[in-house]
């Protein structure tokens, strides 16, 4: 048997990047597992690999920014998993720019999927989860979540909203058998930061050897991380030993090999 036997898990943007690697990674751990996002084809695609691997996985449509899709997206994985007992909250998205450049759809659009999102999600699932004295809920937010940079003031402001909601709803869930924390992780090595990467290539007229080694320095990161290495977090705060950690940002910061 091993440690997430019998649990069902729901992982929100598991059709690429971190929330594949965690989709896996939770299966691995013998987790039945739910993947969502609002392109059906990578969610599909994910749940087939995997399947293919012989675990338990289905996939579902959802705009995690819409209450309505939300509300629909845990019903059908509770139906597929049986019950939800742990949400990923890793859907979620970025841009840079400098503030004076930063429009309001912008703004908003990144506090929507990035904190309104979570909440939402976290919201749908929670009360199955108190009602059954275990639960496990991730947010995936990032070390922006923690500290400011340069050109990612929307991005920062959403993050470091996703670790406040951790941590409150923590304090809410604390002693109920249900735990809620974040994981902050770095520039990690997925379609989103070769987004990034690109992003300065052009900008900058750079190239994509520059433009990362650019991020990593700002970043005081020696290496990108591996989604495999996010994902081994997050299954290792949702294993039953640790009941005991809530509303911890857990950083994973890829400045392991400084000297
Ligand atoms: P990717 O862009 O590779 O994947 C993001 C996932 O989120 C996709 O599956 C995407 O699917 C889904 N998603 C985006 N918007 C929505 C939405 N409105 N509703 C539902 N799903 C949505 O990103 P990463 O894997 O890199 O990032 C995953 C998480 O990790 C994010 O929260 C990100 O902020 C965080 N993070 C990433 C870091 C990095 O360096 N990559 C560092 C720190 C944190 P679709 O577009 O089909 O909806």
């Amino acid at each position: 048997m091993t440690s997430l036997a019998g649990k069902g898990a729901l992982v929100t943007g598991g059709g690429r990047g971190i929330g594949a690697a965690a989709a896996e990674a939770l299966a691995v751990a013998g987790a039945r597992v739910a993947v969502a996002a609002r392109n059906m084809e990578q969610v599909v695609e994910t749940a087939a690999r995997l399947r293919g691997l012989g675990h338990e996985v289905f996939a579902f449509r959802c705009d995690v920014t819409l209450p309505l899709e939300v509300k629909d997206m845990a019903l059908a994985a509770s139906e597929a998993l049986g019950q939800v007992d742990i949400l990923v909250n890793n859907a979620g998205t970025a841009t840079s720019n400098p503030l004076s450049r930063v429009s309001v759809e912008e703004w908003n659009h990144l506090m929507a999927v990035n904190a309104t999102g979570t909440f939402l999600c976290t919201q749908a699932v929670l009360r199955g989860m108190e009602g059954r004295h275990w639960g496990r809920v991730v947010n995936v937010a990032s070390v922006a979540g923690l500290e400011g940079a340069r050109y990612i003031s929307a991005y920062t402001a959403a993050k470091h909203a996703v670790v406040g909601f951790t941590r409150a709803v923590a304090a809410e869930v604390a002693g109920s058998g249900v735990t809620v924390n974040a994981v902050c992780p770095g520039y990690v090595d997925t379609p989103l930061t070769r987004e990034t990467v690109n992003r300065i290539m052009h900008r900058a007229d750079m190239s994509r050897e520059d433009a990362l080694e650019a991020i990593l320095l700002q970043a005081g990161q020696t290496r990108l991380i591996e989604a495999a290495e996010v994902a081994d977090k997050i299954v290792e705060l949702c294993d039953p030993q640790s009941e005991g950690v809530n509303g911890e940002a857990v950083v994973i910061d890829g400045k392991d090999a400084l000297a």
